[in-house]
């Protein structure tokens, strides 16, 4: 089936086509440089961003794809989790599109949309399944184990405060660097000795083990850099900004990796999908490639633009979900910032 996707769900406006497993265009729209100024995602401007970027972003993928609108089998669109306000807006245009072409339209959770990205990667490899998945961005921090695309996605674990890229923009904050903190942190980590600063990995003590086995938690990382950083300024000495940068990836990317194999050898699935912006960490990419072949697991990484949020994920899940037989969502359905990753599919609001 030919399916457009839309994604509105943070601050990237996506719009991707994609035909059966194929790839015919993808084009994303961020908003991110007018968020620098606030340290973060700011709701409202992400939302208006949205509403301006994506008329002109529709047309670009349909001209990029070499298609026209009418060819559509199906229109796409993150129901949620997310911004419920960046949602609605591509909510509201999906409908639109979907009632004026007359096509079905099929609503979909936007983490399981981050696992049916590998659906459309230009590698012959791609999505094996079962497998686990670690998802990690600016919003969310999630370990699932993927039985079926369409029908069994269990939630293992999940943060219980900051998100990785939340962890990365705040720690570069404390730094005095600017946003997105991600890639700055990187660069400051340059030379820098990952073993120099021992931080906190969060909820992998044996006494929190048993509530929170797969849970992550960054809040504590954060504020034990902020101190370290605050007591060596009392100090009078120089910030050895390198050495904090490296210590604190390493903690981040340390706890992410150990539970993402844990949960491999526990529950006997030898693959590990990685999605999400923050996987355009290289220190992450590598730890997780070496500790997984120790490990004999097979990791699979999309390419970061099928990674980050992204229109062509959307319209892959749903295209599984249209080749798997599965009836469009009715028109009932609205924006569910917290939408339950079991819920792949949202049918309408009123029968959720
Ligand atoms: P969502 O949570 O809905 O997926 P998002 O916009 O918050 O959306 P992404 O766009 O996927 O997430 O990723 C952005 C996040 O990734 C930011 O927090 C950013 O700091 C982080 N990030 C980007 N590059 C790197 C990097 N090299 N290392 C670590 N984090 C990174
Ligand atoms: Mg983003
Ligand atoms: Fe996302």
């Amino acid at each position: 089936p030919l399916v457009l996707g839309i994604e509105t769900s943070c601050d990237e406006t996506g719009i991707g086509i994609v035909r059966g497993t194929t790839l015919l265009s993808n084009t994303i729209a961020s908003s991110m440089d007018e968020h620098a100024r606030y340290g973060g995602v700011v709701p409202e401007v992400a939302a208006r961003a949205h509403l301006e970027a994506l008329q002109p972003s529709i047309e670009r993928a349909v001209a990029e794809a070499g298609i026209a609108l009418s060819d559509l089998d199906a229109v796409a669109v993150t129901s949620g989790p997310g911004l419920s306000g960046a949602l609605m807006i591509g909510v509201g245009a999906a409908k639109a599109l979907a009632v004026s072409l007359e096509k079905p339209l099929y609503a979909v959770n936007h983490l399981v949309g981050h696992i049916a990205a590998d659906l459309v990667a230009p590698d012959a490899e791609r999505l094996e399944l079962p497998t686990i998945a670690l998802l990690v961005s600016g919003g969310h921090t999630s370990l699932l184990h993927v039985r079926d695309l369409t029908t069994d996605v269990e939630l293992l674990g999940e943060t219980i405060d900051d998100a990785a890229g939340e962890a990365f923009d705040k720690v570069a904050r404390i730094l005095g660097l600017p946003y997105p903190g991600g890639p700055e942190i990187d660069r400051a980590a340059v030379g820098g000795d990952p073993a120099a600063i021992r931080f906190p990995r969060g909820l992998s003590r044996a006494s929190e083990r048993e509530r929170h086995r797969w849970d992550f938690s960054f809040s504590g990382l954060k504020t034990a850099v902020a101190r370290w950083v605050e007591q060596r300024a009392d100090s009078g000495d120089e910030l050895p900004i390198a050495d904090v940068a490296a210590s604190f990836r390493e903690a981040v990317v340390d706890v992410l990796v150990t539970k993402a194999l844990d949960a491999c050898s526990e529950r006997g699935v030898p693959r590990l999908l990685l999605g999400g912006g923050v996987i355009a960490n290289r220190r992450l990419r590598d730890v997780a490639l070496e500790r997984a072949a120790d490990a004999g697991v097979a990791v699979r990484i999309p390419p970061l633009s099928l990674c980050t949020d992204n229109g062509a994920m959307i319209a892959a899940l749903a295209s599984q979900l249209i080749m798997d037989g599965r009836a469009p969502s009715t028109l009932a359905f609205g924006a569910d910032s917290t939408l339950p990753v079991t819920e792949i599919q949202v049918a309408s609001r009123e029968a959720a």
